[in-house]
């Protein structure tokens, strides 16, 4: 995610907030037993579900404009990881008109934001089982501190709705297991007024029209975290191609956008071929970006596979969410509090980019971003390794995040730095890590041992002295 600069400065020196409240345990039994409603990540304790692993999600979405009613039918495909008497669906918000359980109707019920489906039979632990939720409503935007109060989810915008949800807005939309460490791959079917153009994650695998209506299919087939999936819809302009490096491109344009300077598609191609050469394969199979009117998002999100942008971005915002495509997507936080994985990868790419274009090197950047901000700033109070949920997005995590791989990059030199950054999205691949994950690969491919130098940097708050002083 980047937030656009007056965005985040507004919003800059949030009090520190913790959300506390236990996850609930369950006990193991022998007999069948209901699965935790949460998996037990502290900022969000009730967000994912326990008792099961998702597989695969078939998300049929209706959309009317006028109304902003939704009418939504989704199958998800999961394994029971225990004997399971019932199991929870994370759901804000919507109406839920119906569940199934294998083609069975079941019996559900609603606390908060959680849906409990109690299947006919209880499933066995190892059961593979498809659970179908048919719900309607009209799904309202998140607030409040987390995204610098900026409004996140599901936007209506003038044309459509633009859709943006991290951290925790995909569950206004879909009954999902809303945790980035439940992944699935998805098949995603949009129907909109004819003139209108649905554009998900993935590759687009059908369109057509049908009355007054038109509707897309697309499918995503690589693990996908709940809050990298969209539905967006408009009027767009749509362009594809293929990169110089080979990789479909996709891209949706909101005609009413005034021309900028910014080449969205040419910066896409530019920046997924050059950060394949740095990062290890690109990790999907196209690329692509959808670029919105919706001025009340003050931020743009690296959705997977194609980038969502409420306005034209700078370049800079381009290659961030490009980025993420790596550090963020495929490699997914487990926790959020490992947030820094994202951000502070995704930034450092903005001065890795200012390398390759000739215009800055990591090094000056680094100095220049360090000795703007005193050392008595606020900015240095943030603990980076576990920033709390109401500033998981504060600058700090960012910058700081960035200052920290270019000192560690001075620390163990160009060469281990430029292997440890492929070695990393290959060895976590389309799965879910920790900060001391990363700790333990920086030493192993360093050979060094890292654990002061990290503890210092993300540990601790605090201005660190630069490196060499
Ligand atoms: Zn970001």
């Amino acid at each position: 995610m980047a937030l656009s600069r007056s965005a985040r400065r507004s919003s800059r020196w949030l009090a520190l907030a913790t959300a506390v409240a236990s996850a609930a345990t369950i006990a193991a039994a022998p007999a069948a037993s209901p699965g935790a409603p949460g998996i037990g990540d502290p900022y969000f304790p009730n967000l994912g579900n326990g008792g099961y692993t998702p597989l695969h999600y078939d998300l049929g979405v209706s959309y009317q404009p006028d109304s902003a009613r939704l009418d939504g039918r989704t199958t998800l495909t999961a394994r029971a990881t225990q004997d399971l008497s019932a199991f929870d669906l994370d759901l804000q918000q919507l109406t839920v008109d119906r569940v199934q359980v294998n083609g069975r109707r079941a019996a559900f019920s609603r606390t908060g934001d959680e849906i409990v489906v109690r299947p006919a039979r209880p499933l066995a632990r190892g059961e593979r089982f498809a659970v179908t939720v048919v719900y309607h409503g009209v799904p309202k935007p998140l607030s409040g501190p987390i995204v610098f109060g900026s409004q996140y989810g599901w936007m209506k915008t003038k044309d459509g709705v633009f859709v943006a949800c991290e951290p925790n807005a995909a569950s206004t939309w879909f009954p999902s297991s809303d945790h980035p460490d439940e992944k699935a791959t998805y098949d995603i079917r949009i129907d909109a007024p004819k003139g209108l153009t649905g554009v998900s994650n993935g590759r687009l695998i059908a369109s057509g029209e049908r009355g007054d209506r038109a509707w897309f299919h697309w499918r995503e087939n690589r693990p996908m975290a709940p809050y990298l999936a969209t539905a967006t819809i408009g009027k767009f302009d749509v362009r594809t191609g293929t990169t110089p490096g080979g990789t479909p491109i996709y891209v949706a344009t909101d005609p009413t956008l005034p021309a900028g300077k910014v080449d969205v598609y040419g910066i896409t191609a530019e920046a997924t071929d050059y950060w394949s050469k740095l990062f290890g394969p690109y990790p999907f199979e196209t690329t692509g970006a959808i670029v919105d009117d919706m001025p009340q998002a003050g931020f743009s999100l690296e959705v997977q596979s194609k980038p969502a942008y409420s306005a034209v971005r700078s370049e800079g915002t381009i290659v961030h969410e490009l980025a993420h495509q790596w550090f963020g997507d495929s490699v997914s936080v487990r926790q959020w509090k490992d947030i820094w994985l994202n951000e502070g990868f995704a930034s450092y790419a903005q001065w890795l980019w200012g390398e390759h274009r000739g215009t800055t090197t990591a090094h000056d950047a680094f100095r220049k971003a360090y000795r703007a901000i005193p050392a008595d700033d606020a900015f240095w109070k943030i603990k980076v390794s576990d920033p709390q949920r109401d500033t998981m997005f504060s600058d700090a995590v960012y910058e700081r995040g960035a200052m920290t791989l270019q000192a560690l990059r001075e620390r163990i030199g160009d060469r281990a730095f430029f292997r440890l950054l492929p070695a990393w999205t290959a060895k976590h691949r389309y799965g879910n890590a920790d900060t001391a994950d990363f700790i333990a690969l920086a030493e192993k491919v360093s050979g060094q041992r890292l654990g002061d130098f990290f503890h210092t940097w993300l540990d601790t708050t605090g201005r660190p002295a630069l490196p060499g002083e």
